[in-house]
């Protein structure tokens, strides 16, 4: 099978306080904008490589410093979602974009089977499958676990502003969803999206149906307006934030009151 990365490369995952202590697990689906060397640039340009086409800008940062202050694990994906998208399942049209918004993507235009299963077997799989090992440990250790998928969105769609500073995304089980929703709510001066400005389904999302909603796990999205989070100082604020909330509505739950609590 083709190799796409060569061993100077960085690895198809990275993970920071793998044995965080916190039930809190979160991911980052979108976090890189590297693209494999074996691969190129896919025929996209420098700039457009920078843009949230092939990545969400400010989520890995807010994804780390949030892990950092719950003491949580956190797995952030090494290269672009235009290579291969990492909350999508493999084999939709949607896994290996051929246009993203509205640039062409050369590089995606003609990829065999081959070059997709390679893609598949090397960069989404290694992901997914150390998620499933973590996920699978702790469940074997009985330890609770609160999925936390983080994400951003541009200012902007097709020209019309996006009025929301954060969304909270959700599919079936809304048993977090819906007090993070209440606490971001009141805070001051915040408009916050629900379910917006997307939602999460089984045909467009991957890692909350899969990790969180297979295995019963409280679960939810968070997208972040991409201008409150280029910025460290951005970053840090809404890490901030979202640590206090949801240990204001979870507490650090680590205990197994607090964890009893949590589904109430
Ligand atoms: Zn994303």
């Amino acid at each position: 099978m083709l190799k796409l990365l060569d061993l100077d490369e960085p690895p198809a995952f990275h993970v920071e306080r793998p044995n965080g202590q916190s039930p809190y697990f979160l991911t980052c689906d979108h976090a890189s904008a590297r693209i494999p060397r074996s691969l190129g640039s896919l025929g996209v340009s420098a700039e457009d490589l920078q843009r949230h086409i092939a990545w969400d800008i400010g989520a890995a940062g807010v994804a780390v410093k949030l892990a950092d202050a719950l003491d949580a694990f956190v797995i952030l994906s090494g290269y672009s979602r235009l290579v291969i998208d990492c909350n999508r399942q493999p084999g939709i049209p949607e896994s290996i974009v051929r246009k993203s918004e509205a640039t062409r993507i050369p590089g995606n235009e003609v990829v065999t089977v081959e070059d997709a299963a390679a893609r598949q077997q090397q960069l989404f799989l290694p992901y997914h499958n150390r998620i499933r090992t973590e996920l699978d440990a702790r469940r074997a250790q009985q330890r609770h676990t609160i999925l936390i998928s983080v994400h951003s969105f541009t200012p902007r769609f097709h020209g019309a502003p996006r009025p929301w500073h954060a969304g909270v995304l959700y599919n079936r089980d809304t048993r977090l969803a819906t007090k993070l929703l209440q606490h971001l709510r009141a805070e001051p001066g915040l408009v916050i999206g629900d379910n917006e400005p997307y939602a999460v389904s089984e045909a467009t999302d991957y890692t909350i149906p899969v990790h969180g909603e297979q295995r019963g796990l409280l679960n939810v999205g968070i997208e972040l307006r991409q201008d409150l989070v280029a910025t460290a100082a951005g970053q840090t604020e809404w890490a901030e934030r979202l640590a206090r909330v949801f240990v204001s509505i979870l507490g650090r739950g680590d205990s197994g009151r607090t964890c009893g609590s949590a589904t109430s």
